[in-house]
């Protein structure tokens, strides 16, 4: 089918007021079409934390007009003659937070052929709000249509549901990267701050990862229930609690930060780590983190590092787990014609815990 039967549209920021459901409904001109890409017309997209971030500009100034939205799942309904992954016409598949790379264009970099394209540093090109390395400009799944190089797109499961498969794109590799990276499992006891998309994830996969002991660490009590449910063994309440941090002290081995605003204790989250631990950042707050004190790192030779979303691979290995070991995200659909409204309640901290935008 050619390009020009169907028209990309979809919800457009246009200035930072768009994370306070301003988002207009409009037409954009998708990438200019390669033969190695794919286009999708999407069913279903996540709501991530990412997508307020850019819509206010808090990462810098965001090139707007703006489609976010980076939990795509549709079907395919245009495959070029170099695609990759042999899609056809009407596969169910899902494109996650990055778009572009140098791999597939004569890649040579060392990341992306030692299989680690999201740190490509010629370009790890978001799958909106990016430039593709062939110039085009990058808009997101709050949309009727998307266009992908198909190097990042992925076939979907059939065990998986599209609306539960949506948010594993982003907030599930996210989480599930560094858990594996850094060893999570028998032996291991892994804390989780922040009950929000990725964080609900990280239990999760914690927990089937055999973890020994996963902690989920939240500012009050509401989703402790939930976090038990989630397969948690243990609940911090940071709020309620004024000893949190010395009843728990030097207990964990692996935590995964997932808050997304730099108001956040984190001297105290740090005193949570056993020697030698591991403190692993994904939250991306709009102010960057509170002061680091170094005495800590030095007596307990504690390590702070960060990751950034999930390379292909890594996409691909996560879907199958998924499938085997029955994970299963919450997420809450809405109609893709009320997304000002989910954006404005995601901002509000209301999902449980992944709103999942659909067309009907
Ligand atoms: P989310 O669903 O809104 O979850 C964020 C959670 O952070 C909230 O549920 C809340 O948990 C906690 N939180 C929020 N404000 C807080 C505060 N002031 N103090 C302490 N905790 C607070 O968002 P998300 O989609 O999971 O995304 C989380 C962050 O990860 C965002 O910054 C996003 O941009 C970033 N991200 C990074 C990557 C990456 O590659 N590293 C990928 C995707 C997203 P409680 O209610 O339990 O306290
Ligand atoms: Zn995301």
């Amino acid at each position: 089918m050619p390009s020009s039967d169907y028209k990309f549209q979809g919800w457009l920021g246009h200035d930072s007021s768009a994370v306070q459901g301003m988002m207009q409904w409009g037409e954009y001109k998708p990438k200019p079409w390669e033969e190695t890409d794919v286009d999708i017309k999407v069913t279903h997209c996540g709501i991530c934390g990412s997508d307020l971030h850019t819509l206010r500009s808090g990462w810098g100034p965001t090139d707007y007009p703006c489609c976010v939205g980076h939990e795509i799942v549709g079907n395919v309904v245009r495959v070029g003659s170099k695609a990759e992954g042999g899609f056809k016409v009407g596969d169910r598949v899902g494109v996650g937070a990055q778009n572009d790379s140098c791999q597939g264009r004569k890649g040579d970099c060392e990341m992306c052929t030692s299989g680690l394209e999201n740190y490509c540093p010629k370009g790890n090109v978001g799958t909106y709000n990016g430039t593709y390395l062939n110039g085009g400009k990058s808009y997101g799944g709050y949309a009727l249509y998307h266009r992908s190089p198909s190097h990042f797109v992925f076939k979907i499961p059939d065990a998986i549901p599209s609306a539960e498969a949506a948010p594993m794109l982003c907030a599930g590799v996210t989480t599930y990267t560094p858990l594996k990276h850094h060893g999570a499992g028998p032996g291991k006891t892994v804390g989780v701050i922040g009950l929000g998309g990725l964080g609900h994830f990280a239990v999760m996969w914690a927990k089937a990862l055999k973890t020994d002991k996963v902690v989920a660490i939240s500012r009050s009590s509401a989703k402790k229930e939930d976090a038990l449910k989630l397969g948690a063994d243990d609940f911090i309440a940071t709020g309620e609690d004024a000893d949190w941090d010395t009843k728990h002290a030097s207990t964990l081995d692996i935590i995964i930060c997932t808050v997304s605003s730099s108001s956040m204790p984190l001297m105290q989250y740090l005193s949570l780590l056993r020697f030698d631990g591991t403190f692993v950042q994904l939250g991306a707050p709009d102010e960057g983190l509170p002061t680091i004190v170094q005495f800590p790192l030095l007596f307990k030779r504690l390590k702070i590092t960060g990751s950034a979303i999930g390379a292909p691979s890594v996409i691909m290995e996560m879907l199958q787990f998924a499938v085997d070991q029955k994970v299963k995200p919450w997420v809450e659909q809405i109609s893709m014609k009320n997304a000002n409204k989910a954006i404005v309640d995601m901002d509000a901290g209301k999902p449980r815990y992944r709103y999942v935008l659909y067309n009907e």
